[in-house]
């Protein structure tokens, strides 16, 4: 087992106008899940495969354990990878496959056979070890890549989307199935996904991408209660977080008969910015429906019922914000509610914002301004 460092690790293709990965600085633990996530084209894939030695690395280290890998090969950083498209051999057994990386590393016939045979054990893979690829299901050749990787002990995981090709309801069991097999092992391990909720269910901490930078990085829980920006807010949580820039009168926000109080700090932080609006954030669980006089008013323009709670979508009128000429006259606000007594389609309802149930960030710098 190992920890994994990205010390200012750079890597900028040939003819790109910028990084792919810009100046990253991380530090995985030993036998930690971290999880590195965003939108398609974030630097994800170029991450893990900075880690894995497949992507050079233009500027600045990478260090596993003790050892500084940034000139090593891929052979000689003692890794194991778990491709999206699972890579398996198609005219070898499960067995074999299982073995492959064994025999190359002319690992001993016994030895061989009590790592596949162990490992097949371990993902319920002993049925099916004469079998080839074609003649499994896609959650049997999901898990003969993972044997592939556990196979060779290695000190550190890298998995890029192991997931992607399986359907819904599978996904769902083989992360759960993933995330307990990796705390079993302890093996430190890397995991991209461009799935939010993937990653907020999987990851000991989950490293947040965008545009080749590293924005936030923290456990699910604190990402989802303290994003440090309007990007984070608003990617990690389903539905999103409600983003709505609010003007400020006398170091408050004022949305509707809505009043949001900044901390000193944040109002001095806004007042230096020259601010005259905040960019406020309430998540949709939130919200409570109120009498008159009280919050905001939305019309309700949708409501998804499901069960345990209902999701009302509404149109609100947005507060008047001086200066803005893009201004849209309106805003989009999602609630989640108990499933009685929801409002319809159509009717004007009026939604509170629970006390100090709400984010305030820097509209020009889209960073949160202190609590
Ligand atoms: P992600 O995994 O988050 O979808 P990638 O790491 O694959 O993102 O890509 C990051 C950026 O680098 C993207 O803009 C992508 O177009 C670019 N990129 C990825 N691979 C290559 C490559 N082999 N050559 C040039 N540009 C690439």
């Amino acid at each position: 087992m190992a920890t994994v460092e990205f010390v200012e690790a750079t890597r900028v293709y040939p003819g790109a106008d910028r990084p792919a990965v810009d100046a990253f600085e991380l530090q995985i633990a030993d036998g930690e899940f971290l999880v590195l996530v965003g939108p398609s084209g974030c630097g994800k894939s170029t991450a893990l495969r900075m880690i894995a030695g497949l992507e050079p690395v233009d500027a600045g280290r990478i260090r596993i354990g003790e050892r500084d890998v940034t000139d090593l090969p891929p052979k000689n950083r003692d890794i194991a990878m778990v491709f999206q498209n699972y890579a398996l051999y198609p005219h070898l057994s499960v067995a074999g496959n299982l073995g492959f990386a064994l025999k190359a590393a002319g690992v001993a016939k016994e030895e061989r056979t009590r790592r596949i045979r162990a490992t097949a054990a371990l993902l319920d893979l002993e049925p099916y070890l004469d079998r080839k690829p074609r003649m499994l299901s896609g959650g049997q050749r999901q898990r003969v890549a993972m044997g592939r990787a556990i196979v060779r002990e290695p000190q550190v995981f890298l998995m890029d989307e192991p997931l992607s090709n399986l359907d819904a309801k599978l996904r769902v069991s083989t992360r759960t199935q993933i995330a307990s097999l990796q705390r079993r092992l302890g093996v430190t391990t890397a995991y991209v996904t461009h799935d939010q909720v993937e990653a907020m269910t999987m990851g000991d901490r989950v490293a947040v991408l965008r545009e080749g930078q590293l924005c936030q990085v923290d456990t699910p829980l604190a990402l989802y209660e303290r994003p440090e920006t309007v990007f984070v807010a608003g990617f990690i949580g389903s539905p999103a977080m409600n983003l709505i820039e609010a003007p400020l009168e006398d170091g408050c926000a004022r949305f509707g008969e809505t009043v949001i109080p900044l901390s000193r700090a944040a109002a001095r932080a806004a007042a230096d910015e020259g601010a005259t609006a905040v960019t406020v954030g309430f998540r949709p669980e939130a919200l409570e429906l109120r009498g008159d006089g009280e919050g905001f008013a939305i019309t309700v323009d949708l409501v998804e019922e499901l069960g345990a709670d209902a999701y009302l979508y509404g149109t609100a009128v947005a507060p008047a914000v001086s200066g803005r000429i893009d201004a849209t006259p309106t805003v989009t606000v999602v609630a989640r509610l108990a499933p009685k007594g929801v409002p319809r389609r159509g009717e004007k309802v009026r939604l509170r914002i629970r006390d100090d149930a709400f984010h305030v960030f820097s509209t020009k710098t889209g960073r949160r301004l202190p609590d």
